[in-house]
């Protein structure tokens, strides 16, 4: 137990329009294939790219407010989240220790947040402001457990479904404890059930696996068996991801 809480991670919020633009283009470039996991940059034309970029600097000038509201409110959660030690809560709930000693945050122009090329982006949009602290936490759970969800990627028969599953319940069990100790009173993230209409009828199943299994690992095993023994048909495999 003391190993996990030991190691200190430092996070920290950037603006930063270029950083930001290499998610913009991914998700410009997969939006064909939502929800565009694992999918290379591949052939993309110099005319494309100039296109791209132009509808992103036109898009990024005209939020200069929001954007700049939404880097002080990230500023402030993840200045708190420091005190609250939820880096540390984090490898606790699952069982992974931080392989990297500092994780930045950008606000940027997408679709909720994401975790890519080692890189936490959040949207600027005021919609989600109230939900920055569960955001950032399944961003966070994302981060930590990749490089073990990247080894047991194949052992899955639902690989991207069962780790979006397991992040959530995680998030959602972390938010939970943090309710119940440390911070209080804070958006509670629900399980996405828009997202997962392939879900419905699980949901029940699914909370209860959450409770009885304590760690990444456990988690996504077990409900990736639970997917498999229960006729599921898969919601990111019918995007051949
Ligand atoms: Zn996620």
């Amino acid at each position: 137990m003391l190993l996990y809480l030991l190691y200190i991670v430092n996070l920290q919020v950037r603006l930063d329009k270029s950083v930001a633009f290499q998610l913009y283009l991914r998700d410009t470039l997969k939006s064909k294939k939502w929800p565009w996991l694992n999918r290379k940059n591949a052939n993309i034309s110099t005319t494309t790219l100039k296109i791209i970029r132009s509808k992103y600097n036109s898009e990024w000038l005209n939020n200069q407010k929001d954007i700049s509201i939404s880097f002080q409110k990230l500023e402030g959660l993840t200045e708190s989240i420091k005190n609250e030690t939820i880096l540390n809560l984090i490898s606790n709930f699952t069982k992974i220790n931080w392989k990297v000693k500092k994780i930045l945050v950008f606000p940027a122009i997408c679709v909720g947040g994401a975790v890519f090329k080692r890189k936490i982006f959040l949207s600027f949009e005021e919609d989600y402001f109230n939900y920055y602290l569960s955001m950032l936490i399944h961003e966070l759970i994302h981060f930590n457990t990749d490089s073990d969800f990247q080894k047991i990627h194949r052992e899955l028969k639902f690989p991207n479904d069962s780790n979006e599953i397991t992040t959530v319940l995680l998030t959602n069990k972390l938010l939970v404890f943090l309710n119940k100790s440390v911070i209080k009173k804070h958006a509670m993230q629900k399980f996405s059930i828009d997202q997962y209409k392939e879900l419905a009828g699980h949901i029940k199943a699914l909370n209860r696996i959450g409770k009885v299994n304590n760690d990444f690992k456990k988690l996504i095993l077990a409900v990736d068996l639970y997917l498999s023994n229960h006729k599921y048909k898969g919601y990111y495999k019918k995007y051949g991801l």
